[in-house]
């Protein structure tokens, strides 16, 4: 396991995620993903950190309002967020780590134009998902 750090543009918010040296990442077409070109790096709440920003990050919601989006209140730049498909996890934009930290990943497409079809029960099983 590796230990990644990395935040949003202006610093203020920097975290530390716990992965496996090789990464699977989605890269999600739904309507914010695709905007933002967010690739999601999805893991458990306990391998996660924030380690400061928390009182400058703002939160967006649409739709089901699950998700929490994350933003920095300062630079705009959403590095991690609370997924609808792992409410209890973290999604870290794997393009916010410090150049470096992450040597090798794979891109998976994640079809989150049609979210539903995806996850029937309303949620990712688990985090190989
Ligand atoms: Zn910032």
């Amino acid at each position: 396991m590796i230990i990644h750090r990395g935040g949003c543009h202006c610093g203020r918010v920097r975290f530390e995620v716990t992965t496996p040296a090789e990464i699977v990442v989605s890269e999600c077409n739904c309507s914010i993903c695709s905007k933002s070109g967010f690739l999601a790096l999805t893991a458990p709440r306990g391998r996660f950190r924030l380690i400061s920003g928390e009182d400058g990050l703002t939160t967006y919601r649409f739709n089901t309002g699950v998700a929490q989006h994350l933003l920095c209140s300062h630079c705009g730049i959403k590095s991690f967020y609370v997924p609808r498909s792992h409410p209890d996890g973290v999604s870290v934009n794997v393009r916010c780590p410090d150049p470096g930290a992450v040597s090798r990943m794979t891109i998976k497409p994640f079809n989150g134009q049609q979210w539903e079809k995806q996850y029937p029960q309303g949620r990712a099983k688990s985090y190989s998902d």
